[in-house]
């Protein structure tokens, strides 16, 4: 089962894609914690990147692509993967069908988690982050003990400046923008699936997980 999970900011894909990736026992690969693996253990990859990084330039496609390459041709692929944070673009979404194509593998599923705005801007504007330790908490959905206080380190909780109102709603703005031509290809390619991704973390989860068997039936067939 090879499974790409794709969201707006706000949508809980990351959380939903480690929780994904431990219910069907699957290797979950984010291409940012990639990156930053391939930079801490000073890989040759790690290192050209951490040149740009150092230089505060973007890490060019291609370094990525070449990261991507070398964890998807690990063992452990070959029973399946849950890929998520790439591809961000239809330029990565060509580079990775040549990517899998070289390794022949291929993507089965594209799940798409879809928000509502006013549900996104409620659950990114109410995010409150610990100075200390880096906790997340929610003014609403989980609210700490304490007002301003972290519940398990006694630090001041802050919001981030990318998560202010107006910030989302422009964040918001540029993944449509990005995404619109990713989502049209794979639409075309009939491997698209829409998920409304509103309800509670728990229950997308289990919507994720019953679309993915049943596509997974249907190859069985
Ligand atoms: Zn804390």
């Amino acid at each position: 089962m090879n499974i790409i999970l794709l969201g707006p900011p706000g949508a809980g894909k990351g959380t939903q894609a480690v929780r994904l990736a431990q219910d069907l026992v699957l290797p979950h690969i984010a291409t940012g914690d990639l990156l930053r693996k391939n930079v801490k253990q000073g890989t040759q990859l790690g290192k050209e990147a951490k040149d740009y990084m150092d230089k505060g330039l973007l890490v060019p496609d291609e370094l990525v692509a070449e990261m991507l390459r070398h964890r998807m041709s690990d063992s452990d692929v070959k029973k399946g993967f849950i890929l998520d944070g790439y591809p961000r673009n239809l330029n990565q979404a060509k580079t990775l069908d040549v990517l899998l194509k070289d390794l022949n593998l291929e993507i089965d599923s594209v799940v798409y988690l879809d928000s509502s705005e006013s549900v996104i801007l409620q659950r990114l504007t109410g995010r409150l982050v610990c100075s200390g330790c880096g906790s997340n908490f929610h003014i609403k959905n989980m609210p700490p003990k304490k007002t301003g206080i972290c519940d398990h380190c006694g630090g001041k909780l802050y919001q981030r400046t990318d998560d202010k109102e107006e910030t989302v709603k422009k964040r918001l703005e540029v993944y449509k923008q990005e995404t619109a031509s990713l989502i049209k290809y794979y639409e075309s390619k009939q491997k698209l699936r829409r998920l409304s991704a509103d309800e509670d973390a728990q229950i997308v989860l289990k919507k994720i997980i019953q679309l993915a068997k049943e596509f997974d039936d249907s190859l069985k067939v």
